[in-house]
């Protein structure tokens, strides 16, 4: 193994899309970083499989929130990948038991539901789930849509938080992956792979990185690794950062996992429906059959039901995907499945879990754990941003507000802002 470079001016923790924003942005202002990555791959939480599968599938992030406004929709169109304009088909349901009427009803409580939120944002911090038309049929399954969109129960979600996140509601993808983008991005860049940082020492004039693979002295240093890791404690700061850590906990991740099958055979399913795998409760699985016509169904599972999934282990979920598939389409009209990958972001180290949601009345802590310490110690990542969480445009726009604060910080004169 290779030993780091020495004295890069910036060292940046973490090679997800904020950090590899940071990176880009401090290299174009002629500052040089040095990116100390845990993993042997760039990306993190954005990471498209194309091995032993019949399309590329992304593991993790994989739509292009907020489209219209989202930073990374013309960098990828530059870096060559093919954007598609598509529009989800999430609010739909190919199988029983949605009638036109019940469609509309449905749409009509989600309505009701978002409406309540936006009136929300501005009015005293309280859990997410007191919005709520009590009684509504379909408050299970907008409780299965907040497992997906926040990774948690609207118990545990602020209304605060909630309602200052921006959603256009244009939704893309990409062709090749979205992770795939966020790694061809960082090609070039000068990242230490397989390189855990796990103390930070901002005692003295600059900064000590303490990583696997020995430690690195730098002027000012950029935390991007997920905020999880903060609040374990994983990443150590010395002097200890107390308020960090009190922010990073009122910020918990919550989860989304995946699920994949390969159709093996003729089918007549059609091409890029949608299917709740239940209707009427929070435990349902949302499935994308034969996205963007390729051979396969995706699976989408969020909140307890995905931490139980993950419990009981990878044959389990499987088990459970095919009885709600079998549930809602019959078991004589599904193909032949190969279940080809199940994501288990809960227990992946360094992730430990999907996206941030704030818990309620702590509306006020991603500003807290956004904020620079002493001009040396930068905070970024998809936790930090305050109206795009939990996306990859909300992580990048995180990197790269991190790297021009520490050009500034350094006084450099050509930074790009
Ligand atoms: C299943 C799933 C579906 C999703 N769907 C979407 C979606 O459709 N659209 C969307 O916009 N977003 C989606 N997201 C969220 C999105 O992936 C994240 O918000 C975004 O990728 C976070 O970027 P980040 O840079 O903040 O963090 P990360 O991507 O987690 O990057 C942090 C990096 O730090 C590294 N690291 C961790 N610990 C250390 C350490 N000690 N030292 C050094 N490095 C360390 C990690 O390995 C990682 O590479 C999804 C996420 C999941 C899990």
């Amino acid at each position: 193994m290779t030993s780091l470079p020495t004295n890069p001016d910036v060292v940046v923790i973490g090679a997800g899309a904020a950090g590899i924003a940071a990176a880009r942005r401090l290299t174009a202002a002629g500052v040089a970083p040095l990116v100390v990555e845990a993993r042997g791959r760039p990306g993190g939480r954005a990471f498209t499989r194309v091995d032993d599968v019949p399309a590329p599938i992304d593991l993790g992030a994989e739509w292009m929130h907020s489209a219209d406004r989202n930073v990374l929709v013309p960098l990828a169109r530059a870096l060559g990948f093919t954007v598609e304009e598509d529009e989800p088909t999430w609010g739909g349901h190919f199988g029983p038991g949605f009638s036109d009427a019940d469609r509309a009803d449905f749409r009509a409580a989600s309505a009701r539901f978002w409406d309540a939120a936006d009136a929300a944002a501005d009015g005293p911090d309280r859990p997410a789930a007191e919005l709520l038309q009590v009684g509504c049929r379909w408050n299970g399954l907008i409780q299965a849509v907040s497992t997906y969109y926040n990774g948690v129960e609207l118990e545990r979600v602020s209304t605060a938080d909630l309602g200052r996140y921006e959603d256009t509601r244009v939704n893309w993808r990409v062709r090749e992956g979205y992770g795939a983008v966020i790694a061809r991005a960082a090609e070039g860049l000068p990242i230490a792979f397989d390189c855990p940082a796990v103390a930070i020492d901002h005692s003295g004039a600059g900064v000590r990185v303490e990583t696997a693979r020995g430690s690195v002295t730098t002027k000012a240093c950029i935390v991007a690794a997920p905020v999880s890791l903060i609040a374990a404690g994983a990443l150590s700061f010395s002097p200890a950062l107390p308020d960090k850590s009190a922010a990073a906990a009122l910020l918990p991740l919550g989860l989304a996992d995946k699920i994949f099958f390969e159709i093996e055979g003729p089918t007549d399913l059609p091409a890029g429906a949608h299917l709740f795998g239940a209707l009427d409760r929070k435990e349902a699985i949302s499935f994308e059959i034969r996205p963007r016509g390729a051979p396969l169904i995706a699976g989408f599972v969020g909140g307890a039901f995905a931490r139980a999934l993950e419990a009981a282990g990878t044959a389990a979920a499987e088990a459970e995907a095919r009885r709600q598939l079998a549930a809602m389409l019959g078991a004589r009209s599904i193909p032949a499945l190969r279940l080809i990958a199940a994501t288990r972001w809960d227990r992946d180290p360094f992730a430990r879990g999907a996206y941030s949601h704030a818990l309620p009345g702590a509306g006020a802590a991603r500003d807290v754990l956004a904020a620079p310490v002493a001009d040396r110690l930068f905070f970024a990542g998809e936790a930090c941003s305050r109206r795009r969480f939990s996306t990859v445009h909300g992580a990048w726009e995180t990197g790269e507000a991190a790297a021009e604060a520490a050009c500034v910080a350094l006084k450099r004169p050509n930074v790009i802002i």
